[in-house]
């Protein structure tokens, strides 16, 4: 089967370091493996988004010699195939309604467990829809951090995946995305391994096949916090690729490159002798 990888940013702020490093390490594991590397615009939280992001960040990529071989993917395109996802969910009776207010949920109420919500109902609003969590292990074979095990019900509960405003959860939104867009293995940042759980229970609820998962370290910054864009820490200059390229490859544990004159030759260069063994489990402070 022929290998197909993904980025998949949100439009929450400019690209930065941190998630250059999720595309560097998807594009290189996609490119050495001889397989197609897309693109994915998260853009499924319209409350979230900043204006303008989405365009700045599909527009830096091209300077960093990262090209999608297939046309983006919007979320906010994607609404049919969800409601198709969230009905089939329904029709297995694999979701509740929940009732709670965001104050309630705020107040620490938030677990639920055995599709039971903590609030009475009330028909006067939207609920919103959790998926019952089994009390069983979900098990994974990580290609960088190892064997994975979780119970869901003890360590997610019930989870949400249609919120009040009818916005879907990014759980539902990427288990779909991913079975549409063919992928074969999910690279992707550490912050995303708990959740990884969670979205091999869909798949199979939903009766989509379950990719290889690869989980990248984290950048984190000199207080030991994830690198984000909603902090704008250290965004990377599509006028400068080259410098925040070495430092990504270097995050990523690739032996120094040779300087080359710009960032499709350095690349070219680091896939010939990518080594995913050589990518740490555990981040660094990154800092600058
Ligand atoms: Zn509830």
């Amino acid at each position: 089967m022929e290998y197909r990888g993904r980025f998949a940013p949100s439009p929450t702020g400019l690209l930065h370091f941190g998630s250059l490093v999720a595309a560097v390490g998807s594009w290189l594991r996609a490119r050495q493996a001889g397989g197609r590397w897309l693109l994915r615009m998260e853009d499924i939280d319209p409350p979230r988004e900043v204006p303008g992001s989405a365009a700045a960040i599909l527009a830096a990529l091209p300077a960093f010699g990262l090209v999608a071989d297939e046309p983006v993917l919007r979320q906010s395109e994607r609404r049919a195939a969800y409601d198709a996802a969230f009905a089939r969910l329904r029709a297995i009776d694999a979701v509740f309604p929940c009732w709670c207010s965001r104050s309630g949920l705020a107040a620490g109420a938030a677990l639920h467990r055995d599709g039971r919500c903590l609030a009475p109902p009330d028909p006067r609003r939207e609920p919103a829809w959790r998926l019952r969590a089994p009390d069983c292990d979900i098990a994974f074979d990580d290609a960088v951090q190892g064997p994975q095990r979780q119970n869901l019900r003890e360590a997610a509960g019930d989870f949400v995946i249609r919120r009040v405003e009818g916005l879907y959860s990014y759980q539902l939104a990427c288990v779909v995305d991913d079975a549409h867009q063919g992928i074969t293995e999910v690279v992707r940042g550490c912050d995303l391994l708990d959740s990884t759980p969670r979205q091999i229970w869909l798949q199979r609820l939903l009766g989509l096949p379950t990719p290889r998962y690869l989980h990248l370290p984290l950048a984190l910054d000199g207080a030991g916090r994830k690198l984000s864009k909603s902090t704008q820490a250290w965004p990377v200059d599509p006028a400068d690729p080259l410098p925040a390229l070495h430092r990504a490859l270097a995050f990523l544990g690739q032996p120094p490159a040779e300087h080359l004159a710009d960032a499709p030759a350095l690349l070219a260069a680091a896939v010939s002798r990518f080594d995913p063994a050589l990518i740490p489990e555990r981040g660094g402070c990154f800092a600058g």
